[in-house]
């Protein structure tokens, strides 16, 4: 049988062939450490290690110096959380979040607040939005950092950054920004959007998994906080340990390739996306898009599907490749946290599945998959005991 249809590109991206090209040498015949400084190995190492910083850096309107690799964006936010927490203990112990939070965020919180961190969780709207008069009304005296996503990973809607980064400059608190799902596919500059910490991760943007950045930003404010990882003092002293040469090498090109092909990759996807979304409404009308149609990835549909089971529905649709909810929360089988922060029952959070698609899905999958669906919905509608759970 052929594999299915990927349409799980929120989960983790194909790697981009030009990434990968660009990335072997780097195993092998330029091995060096980026620290070596004493001899041509490392200093070639050290120059594409450099030149990576430079293109992300510069993707974010930010400095090269302002650039922390980390192994993954989990490990970037576990910096900027416990950093921050541990840097600023004396000046006080609130953080402000939201609750459709990735769970790197919130863990993380969450282990704060064992520790004796208090943390305010704000709601959502229906839309899966923030309200910044809530994130206003939720800083205090003692709050340090304010930390809201910009991507939601499991519904793909976008948070008012602009208007909250104003709040958090305006008040003095650092913002910090779980880029991880938009970074490099939407335009985001953290001066204008007064960002002072950002999380983005390169396999979710055709690049190689276990290479992520955290943003520190340096002036206006210069952020400080406190390392969590100690050793060599590597990456300006925020995160020691060896650099992964080929992977920073592949983040860089992966987020070359996006910058270039952004415009026309996301007017591509989205237009799949909606004939997707469409074509499955206007044969299943009961079909929820969930969250804002407005502020959205251009490549994300996530569908709640009344009275069926998104499991089932999931495992009958063998020719596509997609989740429930994101892939961490897919693993614990209780319903997603996002969609139940958008109101609805645990009946309607146990039918929503998420297609996300990316860069390498046609057209003609597309139409394969609407097919598959309409028809998998169709029949499993028919198998209802009674179309009681659709009303
Ligand atoms: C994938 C993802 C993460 C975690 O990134 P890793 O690099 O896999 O650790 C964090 N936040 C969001 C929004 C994500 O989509």
């Amino acid at each position: 049988m052929d594999k299915p249809i990927y349409f799980d590109n929120n989960a983790t991206t194909p790697l981009d062939p030009e990434v990968l090209e660009v990335m072997l040498p780097y195993y092998n015949e330029k091995f060096g450490n980026a620290s070596s400084v004493h001899h041509v190995y490392g200093r070639e190492a050290k120059e594409a290690v450099e030149k990576s910083r430079k293109i992300i850096a510069s993707e974010l309107n930010a400095k090269p110096k302002e650039i922390v690799f980390t192994s993954g964006a989990t490990e970037a936010i576990n910096l900027a959380i416990r950093g921050v927490c541990d840097q600023w203990m004396e000046k006080g112990r609130h953080i402000v979040t939201q609750m459709t939070e990735h769970k790197a965020a919130l863990d993380t919180c969450k282990s704060m607040e064992k520790r004796g961190w208090e943390v305010t969780y704000l709601t959502v709207a229906s839309d899966g939005r923030v309200d910044p008069q809530q994130v206003l009304d939720a800083i205090r005296e003692d709050t340090v950092l304010v930390s809201i996503m910009h991507a939601n990973n499991e519904i793909g809607i976008l948070q008012p950054i602009a208007e909250i980064g104003t709040i958090c400059r305006t008040w003095n608190v650092y913002f910090l920004v779980d880029a991880a799902q938009s970074f490099a596919k939407l335009p985001l500059n953290v001066e204008a959007l007064g960002i002072d910490l950002l999380s983005a991760t390169a396999h979710k943007i055709y690049g190689p998994a276990g290479i992520g950045i955290l943003h520190v930003r340096q002036r206006n404010p210069k952020v400080e906080l406190t390392p969590q990882m100690t050793g060599g003092g590597h990456e300006h002293g925020f995160r020691s340990g060896t650099s992964a040469v080929p992977l920073i090498v592949g983040f860089g090109r992966a987020v070359e390739l996006c910058a270039e092909k952004r415009e026309e990759e996301n007017r591509r996807l989205s237009i799949l996306r909606d004939k997707l979304v469409d074509g499955i409404v206007a044969e299943h009308p009961d079909v929820i898009l969930n969250g804002s149609k407005e502020h959205r990835l251009p490549h994300n549909a996530s569908l709640c599907f009344p009275g069926l089971d998104a499991e089932s529905l999931i495992i009958k649709m063998k020719g596509i490749a997609c989740s429930t909810g994101s892939a961490c929360t897919s693993i614990s089988l209780e319903p997603s946290h996002v969609i139940r922060a958008l109101g609805y029952d645990t009946e309607l959070a146990h039918s929503t599945i998420r297609f996300s698609l990316g860069r390498f899905n046609t057209e003609a999958e597309v139409s394969t998959a609407l097919e598959m669906i309409n028809k998998t919905v169709s029949g499993m509608k028919e198998s209802l005991p009674s179309r009681r759970l659709t009303s």
